[in-house]
């Protein structure tokens, strides 16, 4: 790392998932950074208007900046369906919830997904993840990951690993779903460690 990255020593995480936490601070404590919940700072969530991906990330991000004074770092993700126009898209975890009301559910998304590919031949989907990495609030650059993951949806669920979509996400090349892959297997591949490899790559080299 170079002089530049020498002062990004702390770096406030948008999200207020704990897995996020352990997961992201192990992966950037190799190049001195020390990643700090936005909940120590009494940050709250910031809304997620967009339609994009990396407007809601840069949104997350630069909310969680404006509210510390420190860099931060902020993820979007989810699952784009060919058939359905790159639905259910940045609404993913609410897909049915802003169908049919009710509660947040992976059960009810899945059944929703099927559902909506009945009869439809094109099976064509992928996983994207968003990473934005602002240095300030008004950082005229902000540092951006982008991880995409191609498989396919399947009526059957298989797989008792993961979570979300994964029992219907099926990846031809490995002949399984990412629920039932191992874990370790998925964090490997994924469109998570795609997008965090493309930006640990564009911080080595500021
Ligand atoms: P978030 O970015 O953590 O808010 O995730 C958005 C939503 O996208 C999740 O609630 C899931 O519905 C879906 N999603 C994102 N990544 C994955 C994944 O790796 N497996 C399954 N579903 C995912």
């Amino acid at each position: 790392m170079n002089d530049s990255n020498s002062s990004l020593r702390q770096v406030v995480l948008a999200s207020g998932n704990p897995g996020k936490l352990r997961e992201f601070s192990a992966l950037f404590a190799p190049l001195g950074i020390e990643l700090i919940a936005q909940s120590r700072f009494g940050v709250s969530e910031a809304e997620e208007p967009y339609v994009t991906f990396v407007e809601n990330a840069l949104a997350k991000a630069r909310h969680a900046s404006r509210h510390t004074g420190l860099p931060a770092l902020a993820d979007d993700s989810g699952l784009c369906v060919a058939a359905l126009g790159g639905a259910p898209g940045v609404y993913s975890a609410r897909y049915a919830q802003r169908r049919m009301g009710g509660e947040k559910s992976d059960a009810a998304n899945n059944a929703l997904l099927v559902r909506e590919l009945a009869g439809q031949p094109n099976r064509r989907a992928w996983y994207v993840a968003l990473l934005v990495l602002v240095r300030s609030q008004d950082d005229p650059q902000p540092l951006i990951g982008e991880g995409i993951w191609h498989g396919e949806i399947v009526d059957t669920p298989q797989g008792g690993h993961g979570f979300g979509y994964d029992p219907h996400f099926y990846l031809p090349e490995q002949e399984l779903t990412a629920a039932a892959m191992a874990p370790e297997q998925k964090n490997r591949i994924s469109h998570r460690a795609r997008a965090l490899e493309e930006l640990l790559a564009k911080l080595q080299a500021f």
